[in-house]
């Protein structure tokens, strides 16, 4: 069943949102050649403690997971796709790093995702990231009144399959709320014009992964939480939390440019 928010609801929605953005701002900044990943999950929490927001990410266990989730980021490096578990790994020069951070406040939870690399960055991983973004961009346009969710998985697709990359199946966006993942499900690629119509008070959290070998192929690594590609090719993950609205879409994770 998918919730409709109130206006007030949405500028509530925000507020958590813009936690998450505070988080993946600090972490970027954060993030060199030599950092290591719990140090990253360590600059989150602090954002998150003094915001006075939790993480739905924490202690989250969903049925395929073999142990809660122990971090309040993800961040899976080079060839892993998302829901990379924090380690000690410290980062190495042209690591291609993608980061997903949530928050809870006021009872309302956000959602995103950035992906950047460390050091000297490889063209192709510059290309990879920047497609990435561009596709969360036509997805995010498309999240509009009379529009459906066809219309927003089939404008990611297009960017994602028109620079030839892989879309990983089975993993994409969500409807989000008083819980991180709620009702409906935003593929990655789809048909325009099918699927549920957009509606003003839907919020939901859009999220391209891109492979950038062109292949699909993705598998869970022995710690049964991080997805990598099968080829060992690298990806990206981007994601914001937007929420639609009469007036347009609405970004409520925007953070500051850096
Ligand atoms: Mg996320
Ligand atoms: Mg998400």
């Amino acid at each position: 069943m998918v919730e409709l928010k109130t206006d007030t609801s949405i500028d509530e929605m925000y507020a958590a949102g813009q936690v998450v953005g505070q988080a993946l701002t600090a972490v970027r900044k954060a993030a060199d050649v030599g950092v290591s990943l719990l140090e990253l999950d360590e600059v989150a929490r602090e954002v998150l403690r003094a915001a006075g927001a939790t993480s739905p990410f924490l202690g989250y266990r969903p049925s395929f997971a073999p142990v809660p989730f122990p971090a309040v980021i993800c961040a899976s490096v080079n060839d892993a796709i998302v829901h990379g578990i924090p380690t000690g790994y410290r980062l190495c020069d042209g690591d291609l790093v993608s980061i997903d951070c949530g928050a809870e406040l006021g009872g309302w939870a956000g959602d995103s995702a950035i992906s950047f690399t460390v050091g000297g960055a490889r063209p192709a991983d510059v290309r990879l990231i920047e497609t990435a973004e561009r596709a969360l961009a036509a997805g995010i346009d498309a999240a509009v009144v009379g529009n459906h969710i066809g219309d927003i998985a089939h404008a990611i697709g297009s960017v994602c399959r028109a620079a030839g990359y892989g879309i990983p199946d089975g993993f994409g966006g969500h409807g989000i709320g008083r819980k991180m993942h709620e009702d409906p499900g935003v593929p990655n690629e789809g048909r325009p014009g099918r699927g549920m119509p957009l509606r003003h008070g839907m919020v939901l959290a859009i999220e391209p992964m891109l492979i950038a070998s062109g292949k699909d192929g993705y598998h869970a690594a022995p710690d049964g939480w991080t997805l990598r590609t099968n080829d060992g090719s690298r990806a990206a993950h981007v994601e914001h939390t937007v929420a639609i609205t009469d007036a347009g879409p609405r970004i409520l994770t925007a953070r500051e440019a850096l």
